[in-house]
């Protein structure tokens, strides 16, 4: 069923579209499904399952963390981890830094932008992004690189929001883009929305449930 699912997202999908497979609370099977069906890059969204889950998968996985980092997990997963995708401050931004220093790495980074309607707890407003882009501080980290935005719509059956808030994610991807040669990656849509995402523009999607089925928290 994994694979099946997996292929026929893919094939929804335009070539230039990576497809960040959203793992968290999946077992180690599931995933070798979806492995052994080609997939490789694989998303988490908490440094301790991500842990958890790194030795037990073969080496060539790109593993991303998706979700809300804290400061203090960032030295765990500084080895190994391909792009974290919701950098929300340029104090994380300097933690991820120091720990990609040590360990003779540079990390890939997406800012995470707020384009919700409804109030959300994370991500940041465009100034913000702007700010920190054009930092003093940004130009001394030698050890991360921002290559782009991501972003997360209003969880709603609502179509018309959800491209509204795509649109506006991707206005200001195009915008910062300008003054940042480095920009590639527009991270928006999972599994309610990657369609509509791919219409807006994102050329990276994070899926789970349309591939794992329902998750549950047990
Ligand atoms: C869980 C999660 C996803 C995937 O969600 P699905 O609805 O299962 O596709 C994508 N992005 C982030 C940040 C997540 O936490």
């Amino acid at each position: 069923m994994i694979a099946e699912n997996l292929k026929k997202i893919r094939k929804e999908l335009p070539e230039e579209v990576d497809f960040v497979l959203v793992s968290k609370t999946h077992t180690i099977e599931d995933m070798m499904e979806a492995y052994n069906a080609g997939q490789r890059i694989f998303g988490e969204n908490k440094v301790q399952e991500l842990q958890d889950k790194y030795p037990e998968m073969p080496k060539d996985v790109e593993w991303h963390m998706v979700g809300h980092l804290q400061r203090n997990k960032v030295k765990y997963m500084a080895e190994y981890v391909k792009l974290i995708h919701a950098v929300d401050s340029l104090r994380l931004l300097r933690t991820i830094n120091n720990e990609a220093k040590k360990n003779d790495r540079v990390i890939n980074c997406l800012l995470q932008i707020k384009i919700a309607e409804e109030e959300s707890k994370f991500g940041m407003d465009e100034s913000l992004a702007q700010e920190i882009l054009k930092s003093d501080d940004l130009k001394d980290f030698q050890n991360v690189q921002i290559i782009g935005l991501m972003g997360m719509a209003t969880f709603t059956d609502d179509t018309d929001q959800v491209t509204r808030e795509f649109q506006k994610l991707k206005r200001i991807y195009d915008q910062l883009k300008v003054d940042n040669p480095n920009f590639e990656t527009l991270s928006m849509g999972m599994s309610g929305d990657y369609k509509i995402a791919i219409t807006e523009g994102s050329n990276m999607v994070r899926v789970g449930s349309a591939v794992f089925g329902e998750r549950s928290y047990n």
